[in-house]
């Protein structure tokens, strides 16, 4: 039901609509339900004679809101930061990408369509990234019983926080309205 009731806002309203209609709902902290709507959507209408394929395409955005959501379960917040993982070109080469299009399926990734006379990559993200697993690395990995040794290893863990995948930048750097607007442009 709050799909289609999203669905008619964005098209009578526009994506601003839709910043009203999260805070309109009591306890609603994540978007990321509204955001594959949209990505659903805008992968449906170019589908029309094109080469996409709209179970995958819905597949792909299930399988990216589970994780996103189980991700929430086990304490991860927002990275909205990790979608610089690729540039434009490398992020339909799915040799490259292989279903991980973001550093962290804590993003709000819009639908990865292919512009004309690129293939068709992933649509979504379908596994992990590296900043998910590096998170939940220094999180839930067993803790070393003398403090010393365990806050090296901790240590240890965090010094790779500059590596390749693992930039993080939750609500606070939010982005939203202008991934909102890109996909509405595109
Ligand atoms: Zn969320």
């Amino acid at each position: 039901m709050k799909n289609r009731w999203v669905y008619d806002k964005l098209y009578s309203q526009g994506a601003t609509s839709l910043t009203d209609i999260t805070t309109k709902i009591e306890g609603l902290n994540c978007s990321a339900g509204h955001a594959l709507q949209q990505g659903l959507i805008l992968g449906k209408t170019l589908a029309s004679g094109s080469s996409i394929q709209e179970k995958a395409l819905l597949d792909e955005g299930l399988r990216m809101l589970i994780l996103h959501e189980v991700g929430h379960t086990l304490g991860l917040n927002h990275n909205m930061k990790a979608s610089i993982l690729w540039d434009e070109k490398d992020v339909h080469k799915k040799s490259l990408t292989k279903g991980i299009l973001t550093g962290s399926v804590m993003d709000y990734t819009p639908a990865n369509i292919a512009p004309i006379g690129i293939t068709q990559g992933d649509y979504f993200q379908v596994k992990s990234g590296p900043y998910d697993l590096w998170a939940i690395e220094y999180g839930y990995s067993t803790a070393l019983t003398d403090k010393i040794a365990e806050q090296q290893r901790l240590n240890k863990i965090l010094s790779h926080s500059a590596d390749k995948g693992l930039a993080f930048g939750n609500d606070a750097d939010d982005m939203r309205p202008q991934v909102f607007i890109l996909i509405l442009e595109l």
